[in-house]
């Protein structure tokens, strides 16, 4: 295991252990090729980690089918749970480390690091292992039979996770499948493969049986879709993009049909009432709905309207709170805004931004790189938009929103579906009926009123139109990763 770690100081005197391997079957075990990962705030190298080809991708799926059908699919509820709620602790227990590494590999502010993506982890953990032992069918009433069903384990599932939440979308892939006996496999994004690394020491640790979790590193075309296209392969789920989420899809039909649930991002309107009452929480939360995590959130509040009424107004106040958020180092406690996570995302976003430019759209504030190192951009904002703008339909995925106006509900509504996506939506308003009103016409998974960004691990979370398929935390997401068998049972009823 030695060979595989690498020493690591952080720019704050914080020291890292980091694994560089591929964990399969509870062993640290090499690739067959290697990745370098960067700090996005200044471009250096921090380690280079292994990447999985077929062959480990093949050794990987191979430990968790033999651990599935080895024990695990018959494991008892109470046995999962304690092993999901001792890895929760060893997560709590090296809070800090994780954080420190996932600031280090994806840029984020440590602030967030600590109070978002680590507590995502533990909580996704304990709240998977209080269902371990709750997974239960239900008993028909039939003529003369008995008649009952049994909620099964799928599998092997994979899980294709990005860079914007490491550990959050580990854990998202992670809990539900095992809390309901099947094994996992899963490969991290080869922009942030660190902080997964050090969770499966932790798995280890904790004491599950080798091959029940699997964390792989490795490329999307190749590692990614090696798991896709794997014939012994049952469930996959993947949260990244939409062109890669339709890959996903053509993958399991050319091979196994793969159960497939997806989470693709979105386009996501925030719509601004003027009854608001106060102004200030408004604009506090709408800022915090784009500009979190740098833009880099699949529920991005990416198109604001606001009625006309008070479009001045908040647009004067959301520039005001904008402009004053810093951006820069991460490790610096009031940073407000890191880099985004690579070259290509930054090269991506500043697309964006010439083609709203090109287009005719006023860009009110920012538009422009920050420093000369690292990723980082200004909190931009767009006015003077018509829908059909490129800004407007496309998702950016940087910290850039689009703010227009509106008059009434019918309007909004039709400019809040004008959209190929159907993530969340956010509605700001003090009247009840609008609230409502507006809250069930939305075409959204998630819809917000007079909040952004509120995502728990027992509230379903997940896409209407082409933001997704299934869902994802809470009750639903067993459904995901359970197949429902009917028994039927004669009973003297023999003709
Ligand atoms: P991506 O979809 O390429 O990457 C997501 C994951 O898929 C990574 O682990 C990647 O290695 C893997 N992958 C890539 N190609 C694959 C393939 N052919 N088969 C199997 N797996 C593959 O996303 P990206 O290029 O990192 O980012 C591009 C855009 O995607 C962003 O600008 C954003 O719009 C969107 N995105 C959305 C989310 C989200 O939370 N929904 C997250 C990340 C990116
Ligand atoms: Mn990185």
């Amino acid at each position: 295991m030695s060979n595989f770690v690498t020493e690591y100081t952080t720019p704050s005197g914080f020291k890292l252990n980091l694994n560089t391997a591929l964990f399969i079957n509870n062993e640290f075990v090499a690739g067959g090729s290697t990745i370098d990962t960067i700090n996005p705030v200044n471009g250096e190298v921090i380690a280079t980690v292994q990447a999985a080809e077929k062959e480990q991708v093949d050794l990987a799926v191979e430990a968790a089918e033999k651990a599935f059908y080895g024990g695990w699919k018959k494991s008892t509820g109470r046995e999962r749970a304690r092993l999901m709620n001792k890895l929760a602790d060893l997560c709590e227990r090296d809070a800090e480390e994780l954080a420190q590494i996932e600031t280090l590999d994806n840029g984020k502010p440590l602030t967030n690091s600590r109070m978002v993506d680590v507590q995502i982890i533990v909580t996704q953990l304990r709240y998977f292992a209080g269902w371990c032992d709750k997974i239960h069918g239900k008993v028909i009433e039939t003529e003369g039979k008995l008649s009952y069903t049994v909620h099964e384990p799928i599998g092997v599932c994979g899980g294709i996770i990005p860079w914007n939440l490491p550990m959050g979308m580990l854990s998202w892939k992670i809990a539900p499948a095992v809390a309901t006996g099947n094994t996992v496999v899963i490969k991290t994004s080869e922009l942030t493969p660190l902080s997964a690394i050090k969770v499966a020491a932790l798995v280890k640790e904790a004491g599950f049986p080798p091959g029940v979790i699997n964390i792989i590193t490795g490329y999307g075309h190749i590692t990614g879709d090696a798991l896709a296209r794997h014939m012994k392969v049952s469930k996959i789920a993947f949260t990244g993009s939409l062109a890669i989420g339709r890959q996903i899809m053509r993958a399991s039909a050319d091979s196994n049909l793969k159960k497939v649930t997806l989470e693709l991002g979105g386009k996501s309107p925030n719509i601004v009432f003027d009854d608001v009452e106060n102004l200030d929480e408004v604009v506090f939360w709408s800022r915090m709905g784009i500009f979190f995590n740098a833009g880099q959130a699949c529920c991005a509040g990416s198109r604001i309207f606001v009625q006309e009424g008070i479009y001045d107004k908040f647009v004067e106040k959301f520039k005001a709170l904008a402009a004053s958020g810093k951006v820069g180092d991460p490790l610096e406690a009031d940073t407000f805004q890191g880099p985004q996570i690579s070259q290509r995302q930054f090269d991506r976003v500043m697309d964006y931004i010439k083609a709203g430019k090109e287009e005719g759209a006023t860009c009110l504030l920012g538009g422009n790189r920050v420093g000369d190192t690292g990723y980082f951009i200004e909190p931009t904002i767009f006015t003077d938009v018509t829908p059909k703008m490129k800004i407007m339909q496309e998702e950016i995925f940087g910290p850039v929103v689009c703010i227009s106006k509106f008059t009434d509900i019918d309007d909004v509504v039709k400019k809040a579906h004008d959209t190929i996506y159907g993530l969340a939506a956010a509605v700001f308003t003090s009247n009840i009926t609008r609230a409502v009103t507006l809250s069930n016409e939305l075409e959204a998974g998630t819809v917000w009123v007079n909040c952004y960004n509120i995502i728990n691990e027992n509230s379903p979370f997940g896409g209407y139109k082409q933001s997704g398929q299934g869902r994802e935390n809470s009750e639903y997401a067993l459904a995901n990763y359970t197949q429902v068998k009917a028994i039927k049972i004669n009973v003297g009823n023999p003709l």
